[in-house]
């Protein structure tokens, strides 16, 4: 952590104390790392004793926001290990990128240079980059490109020879690019620590104060939780992992919690792999697929609720909602535990018969504001009625349905404020949120999704000081300049975890 918890009093700024509500306060002090009065300044400097006074100078303080489906690790190991090719428009320029993450951090004997995301349509006459050209950066060390869509990939020549292989001019798509992968090394648990820290620091500096993280094994666990114990972890966390072993026994009291089963119930839209009732628009002869037979999934689902846990499904299609529902209320009806708070994440088609069923289960959805806008071809693929029915956010808010806001980043930014624009920003206007309802989304509704809300995602007296302050009040931007919104300072548990310009000194 960046300082220890002081005693703030901040003054003469809006301060918003609990979105959608709109109530602002003139004072608010932190103790002892929580809100410990709000209201007027009068009123709350008469027991701020020897606080520190913060002057807003008229910029908007409000809580933190929480990320309730995200991949930090998964985000920090490509920001630490991959060099980032996207948008590199010559083949000069991805060799001069890769030139320069070698000169700032040189590989260490055996490690390997990667680069993702380089796509060929943006290179003069569309021509494949080759292994000859990754041997001209280093012929010494083994290196690998990925292709934008992640199914082709480039080697060197060294490369190759580590991993047995001899592909024309250093090309392997789809499985064969296995023999590759299978030989890069994975980072050492040093590694996954640091790019745990790293994707923590930057989600601070967004403005996230808390994030709900999918892990894939024990060593992400293990690193998340090794990050906690040396005090470098500057938000809150909850883990969210995909095998019931990997779930903290019922008696546990971690500091970074992991008791949300995830489970995948379909695939993409994009990929055609969404599971639909109906066969997809731009391709009818397929509507995708269940990643489980409906038995095993109420099965699995089952095991996990009477074990005390919640259970959070990746559902895409109406299809994959409906069974995620079916095993939910299976489980609910079987052994009622009102309390349990399962998750359907993305939730992306909902006819309005699923939206009723959410209502009615009280099944929170995860949803990602940021999909509207990078899944511009849902109209090709669902054809223009469910069209309407994808990302029904007002309607989810309208029927009672717990809504929480995710980034589910790195698949979109790491970045709140975009996210919270194209909720306000959608060109269905009739799913439109307001501002206030689309930063609740990222506050009170991540943090009932994450069992947080007696503590995060408000700032009432009592209330973890998880908070921030930006420039300008969101509620008077729009939807170009909110994407830009950058906090200046944010709190977590009273601590200073980003601080720029003018509160750099409280940093
Ligand atoms: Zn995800």
């Amino acid at each position: 952590m960046d300082q220890g918890c002081g005693e703030l009093l901040f003054v003469n700024g809006r301060i918003w104390l609990a979105p959608p509500q709109t109530a602002e306060v003139e004072a608010l002090l932190v103790r002892q790392g929580r809100v410990a009065a709000v209201g007027e300044l009068a009123a709350v400097r008469a027991v701020a004793g020897a606080a520190l006074e913060v002057d807003l100078q008229g910029a908007t303080l409000l809580p933190g926001l929480i990320d309730a489906h995200c991949h930090l690790l998964w985000y920090g190991e490509m920001q630490r290990r991959w060099v980032d090719l996207r948008g590199a428009s010559s083949l000069a320029e991805i060799q001069a990128r890769l030139r320069q993450r070698l000169a700032e951090r040189p590989p260490a004997p055996g490690e390997w240079l990667l680069g993702r995301a380089f796509d060929q349509d943006r290179l003069p006459g569309g021509r494949m980059p080759t292994a000859a050209d990754l041997d001209a950066v280093a012929s010494d060390v083994p290196i690998v490109i990925q292709r934008v869509c992640c199914h082709a990939l480039v080697a060197n020549t060294r490369a190759q020879a580590l991993a047995g292989v001899q592909a024309p001019e250093g090309l392997l798509t789809e499985d064969a690019m296995d023999v590759v992968w299978r030989v890069v090394p994975p980072m050492t648990a040093a590694e996954r620590v640091a790019a745990a820290e790293l994707a923590c620091r930057e989600a601070a500096a967004v403005g996230f104060t808390g994030a709900q993280c999918i892990v894939a094994t024990a060593e992400e666990v293990a690193a998340f939780r090794e990050l906690a114990r040396r005090g470098a972890l500057p938000i809150h966390l909850r883990l969210l992992a995909g095998d019931l072993a990997l779930l903290d026994p019922p008696e546990a009291r971690e500091v970074v919690p992991c008791r949300t089963l995830k489970l995948f119930a379909d695939g993409s839209l994009g990929a055609r792999t969404a599971a639909l009732s109906q066969p997809y628009a731009d391709q009818p002869e397929t509507s995708g697929r269940l990643l489980w037979d409906p038995p095993a999934l109420r099965e699995c689902v089952r095991r996990a609720h009477c074990a005390g846990y919640q259970v959070a499904i990746h559902a895409i299609g109406d299809a994959a909602i409906e069974a995620a529902l079916t095993a939910i209320a299976a489980a609910q009806a079987a052994h009622p535990r009102p309390g349990a708070r399962h998750r359907v994440e993305h939730a992306s088609v909902l006819p309005p018969h699923l939206v009723d069923r959410l209502a009615t289960l009280g099944v929170t959805t995860v949803v990602q504001p940021q999909f509207t806008v990078s899944d511009f071809w849902t109209g090709a693929r669902l054809g223009v009625e469910r069209a309407g029915w994808a990302y029904p956010f007002r309607t989810l808010l309208r029927k009672g349905v717990p809504v929480a806001g995710s980034t589910d980043c790195p698949v979109e930014t790491l970045d709140p404020f975009q996210a919270i624009a194209r909720a306000v920003a959608r060109t269905v206007r009739a799913e439109r949120l307001r501002v206030p309802e689309a930063v609740a989304l990222f506050t009170r509704g991540a943090a009932y999704a994450g069992f947080g809300e007696e503590e995060h995602g408000a700032l009432f007296p009592g209330y973890q000081a998880d908070l921030l302050v930006v420039p300008e009040d969101p509620r008077e931007l729009r939807p170009r300049r909110l994407a830009a919104l950058r906090p200046e300072l944010t709190l977590v548990g009273g601590r200073v975890v980003h601080a720029v310009g003018r509160f750099r000194g409280l940093g």
